[in-house]
């Protein structure tokens, strides 16, 4: 779907013509420039294939969603900074990129990555940051959303969740969960691709807790509470959902990360 694009896609600026066109546009001023840094609000990091992960976030200055792509696929030392992992929800990393490289269906949040240059930690958003940055992204009717082909990421606000639960497939460990939007719109078995939902149900299964009851009744008692979805590529003729963050606040993890909890497995989900 074709929408009136009136400001760049990387600076804001307004454009000096409007243009209908399905994603976003640069300003002539951006066209010319080499290389972009930009501080993106981390919203997602994702389990892809071959060990790669998927890293999104949201642009604070033009309030839009970009994923930082990559030839080949994303590293996981990418979102680490020693010990420390740096790209995780809602921290402020600047990043710099080489170019906007946008899909016209769906996923035109791609921006391909400098690897060059080391993600720098800014610093982490307070609650009542996080709060306002849900409230002016967040929808309540994902499938509405999806129907406009115009977007790849969604923050949902959701009703709740009505069951997760693992399973093995291929034998890859798989978590799939069945929730409701604020819409009231139900959503099926869509799989988890969140690495840090995936490594701490592996944890709780290990230490024989049950994770689906407990996660449920701290998300769903939650007064702020959102699913992240990301589409994937087109595979079979679909856009996939996937679930690539449980989001509420205070935070149902404790502020921890999927690092922390591979590191208390000792591998890697
Ligand atoms: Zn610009």
């Amino acid at each position: 779907m074709n929408i009136l694009q009136e400001r760049c896609v990387a600076c804001d600026k307004e454009l000096p013509y409007t243009i209908l066109s399905s994603v976003g546009q640069l300003c002539d001023t951006c066209k010319k420039q080499g290389l972009f840094r930009k501080k993106l609000i981390i919203t997602g990091i994702t389990r892809m294939e071959r060990g790669n992960i998927c890293v999104s976030g949201i642009d604070p200055e033009t309030w839009r969603f970009v994923r930082p792509v990559y030839p080949g696929g994303i590293n996981r030392d990418f979102v680490m900074e020693g010990a420390t992992q740096i790209i995780r929800h809602f921290n402020l990393v600047e990043m710099e990129f080489i170019k906007y490289d946008p899909q016209h269906i769906h996923h035109n949040e791609d921006w391909i990555v400098n690897e060059n240059f080391a993600p720098k930690y800014i610093r982490h958003l307070n609650n009542q940051e996080i709060i306002k940055v849900l409230e002016k992204m967040s929808i309540s009717n994902l499938n509405e959303a999806i129907d406009r082909m115009d977007k790849s990421l969604f923050i949902v606000k959701a009703r709740g969740i009505i069951r997760i639960w693992d399973e093995h497939q291929y034998g890859k460990f798989k978590v799939r969960i069945n929730f409701v939007d604020y819409s009231r719109n139900i959503f099926e078995k869509i799989p988890v691709s969140d690495l840090l939902v995936l490594a701490k149900v592996r944890w709780m299964i290990r230490n024989g807790k049950r994770y689906s009851y407990e996660m449920m009744n701290i998300f769903n008692n939650n007064p702020f509470r959102y699913i992240r979805i990301g589409l994937t590529r087109e595979f079979h003729g679909q856009y996939w959902k996937q679930v690539t963050a449980l989001i509420t606040i205070p935070d149902m993890f404790d502020g921890e990360t999927f690092a922390d909890y591979e590191k208390k497995l000792g591998d890697q989900v």
